[in-house]
């Protein structure tokens, strides 16, 4: 639907109501990454605690969903539980075209339920179910309740918590229709402290494709540039994980909690032998032709006459990464089953892998025991990380809890501060170099998808930190309008501003198309301030030593770039915050991504 304003549903779980507000901004904050920040400032607390009852949890999709391919995300915004500042985190799935369906720019959920409830909303309704049978439950089985539950198949996107969004874990995900994420930073966690263990959206409406003339060339061109390039086949074929393999060879893989870059092991769990042995199918978000989405199974016998049941799990490069490379398990199946385990009591399996990652090696170091552990983790043992994985999911005893709110915490009470492999939050798997160890760090998301800071580690030779500083500031505000378009990053290099544009116009959104420039800028300022507002002070962020131990294929890191990098990026974003920023800021040129 077409409109100069947001269509906002605004759920009370106090109350168990819910209204629409109409809310202004299209022009200056698009939608996606701009609206969810545009909707904390409204609605947030920015200096009140992520599990204040008030606090805001946000759904928001762009203006062309539902119009154009791969505009298939949806970015969930909320405070955080990890750091206890604002924080996006973007997920796939039915998730973006449900909401479009059910005629919502943004879900914006406030209150507390008094028992554990269920939401369902569609273009006509909205129901707050009590669900008590439910709280406790596996994702697994949560998502087959939900399911039968509530109707609209092939048109609702069922969003949902594991045990580990109820126990306070920060590292707990929402899971979207099985097998995509809102991973990072805990949102599961501010699902479960309103009480809340399911969002079920049908996409129950329709709307009037009213666009010009130009709209279905457009479509078909854009169509094609998507399926026809070697977009297609980098993330259909092999997908993600072919990266595993590509990483070890340049010696830029984590490995063993980042005590190698390389390693010959690797050639068990690369995205060819996953592709070979274990790979089952492929999916796609709704909207999508191009279904990046692998999914593999895991076999699991049931009695000793050869009875097996196998579930279906989906695998990426930084699952892979976290719990095989990370912890090095060297076995496709086991890395499959690990992953299997963590969507069942519903962690976000990065930061789950790094952090377990981080107890074996403290571990070996004598620092912990099984007295904290439970179970003897040792590297390579995938039968113990998988138990460890559901005490880690259940806050079994103190030290779970603890390491649930962050290695780095645990790291604090334990020992071991050196090698937590933490960048703002558990790293990514990448290896690459200082370039992108400042980015992760200061990043707003702390994700690898902030800013393109490894491949500005793979390209560049020289040690310019204010060039690369200055790279990063500008790949920054070229993301985020795309993520305020909402559109799966992967399509980065074919949705240039310019194409941007023309799909804008040809829908009927005539201003903004004309001002993307200017509008990128608000957006980037927009989210820092929102940032800060919550207490961030990127110039406090530090490093672990570990980072500085590695090689990778160019050579041993260099503390002193780190440090320039770390401190110019800092200054870069208090500048990115401040008043009058995105008045100043020079524009990314249009045509680049
Ligand atoms: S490329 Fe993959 S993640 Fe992106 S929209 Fe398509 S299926 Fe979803």
């Amino acid at each position: 639907m077409i409109r100069d304003h947001f269509r906002v549903l605004v759920v009370d779980l106090n109350t168990g109501r819910g209204s629409v507000a109409l809310v202004d901004g299209r022009d200056s904050v698009a939608g996606g990454s701009g609206l969810a920040a545009h909707l904390f400032m409204k609605y947030g607390k920015p200096d009140r605690p992520w599990n204040d009852p008030e606090q805001p949890l946000i759904f928001a999709i762009g203006p062309l969903t539902g119009y154009f391919p791969l505009m298939s995300k949806t970015v969930c915004a909320f405070k955080s539980p990890y750091h206890d500042q604002y924080a996006e985190s973007h997920g796939g799935g039915r998730s973006a075209l449900s909401l479009r369906f059910a005629d919502l720019d943004a879900l914006v959920i406030t209150g507390r339920a008094t028992r554990p409830s269920c939401i369902s909303v569609g273009s006509r309704h909205l129901e707050v179910k009590e669900v008590h049978y439910l709280w406790g439950k596996d994702l697994y089985t949560t998502g087959k309740m939900l399911r039968s539950m509530f109707k609209g198949a092939g048109h609702r996107s069922i969003l949902r918590i594991g045990p580990a969004g109820e126990n306070g874990s920060a590292f707990a995900c929402i899971n979207v229709d099985s097998y995509r994420h809102f991973g990072r930073l805990g949102g599961g966690t501010v699902m479960g402290s309103k009480n809340l263990k399911g969002i079920v959206i049908n996409g129950d409406g329709s709307f009037p494709l009213n666009g010009s003339k130009e709209y279905p060339k457009l479509f078909q061109d854009v169509y094609t540039k998507l399926t026809d390039t070697d977009m297609m086949s980098k993330y259909h074929d092999i997908g993600t994980p072919i990266n595993m393999a590509v990483l070890n060879e340049v010696k830029m893989l984590p490995i063993r909690n980042l005590q190698r870059t390389t390693d010959p092991g690797i050639s068990e769990i690369t995205g060819e032998k996953f592709a070979e042995l274990a790979l089952l199918r492929n999916a796609a978000c709704a909207g999508c032709p191009v279904g990046c989405i692998h999914i593999g199974f895991v076999r699991e016998k049931f009695h000793s006459d050869y009875q097996y049941l196998y579930r279906q799990v989906s695998y990426d490069h930084e699952p892979i990464f976290a719990v095989g490379s990370m912890l090095s398990v060297e076995n496709c199946f086991a890395v499959l089953s690990i992953i299997d385990v963590a969507e069942k009591v519903g962690l976000d399996i990065m930061s789950a892998g790094v952090a377990l990652a981080w107890a074996t090696e403290a571990t070996e170091k004598g620092l912990i025991s099984e007295k904290e552990t439970i179970i003897s983790l040792s590297f390579g043992d995938s039968e113990a990380y998988k138990q460890a994985l559901q005490h880690l999911g259940q806050a079994t005893n103190e030290f779970y809890r603890l390491l649930g709110q962050g290695t780095l915490k645990a790291a604090e009470r334990y020992g071991g501060k050196d090698y937590a492999c933490v960048l703002g939050q558990e790293m990514a798997g990448y290896a690459t170099g200082e370039v992108y160890f400042a980015s992760q760090a200061l990043g707003l998301r702390h994700s690898h998808l902030d800013s393109g800071g490894y491949s500005y580690d793979q390209k560049e030779t020289g040690k310019d930190p204010a060039k690369a500083v200055d790279f990063l500031v500008k790949d920054e505000q070229g993301r985020v309008l795309l993520t305020s378009m909402v559109a799966c990053l992967f399509a980065r290099g074919v949705y240039s501003d310019a194409l941007l544009a023309d799909c804008l116009k040809s829908v009927g959104y005539g201003t903004l198309a004309d001002t993307l420039g200017q509008v990128s800028k608000n957006i980037q300022h927009l989210r820092w301030k929102t940032r800060i507002a919550t207490g961030y002070r990127p110039e406090d962020v530090t490093i672990p030593k570990r980072f500085l131990e590695i090689t990778t294929g160019k050579g041993p890191m260099d503390g002193a770039y780190l440090s320039s990098l770390k401190e110019q990026y800092a200054k870069a974003i208090r500048g990115l915050a401040a008043p009058g920023a995105a008045e100043a800021a020079p524009a990314k040129k249009s045509g680049t991504s």
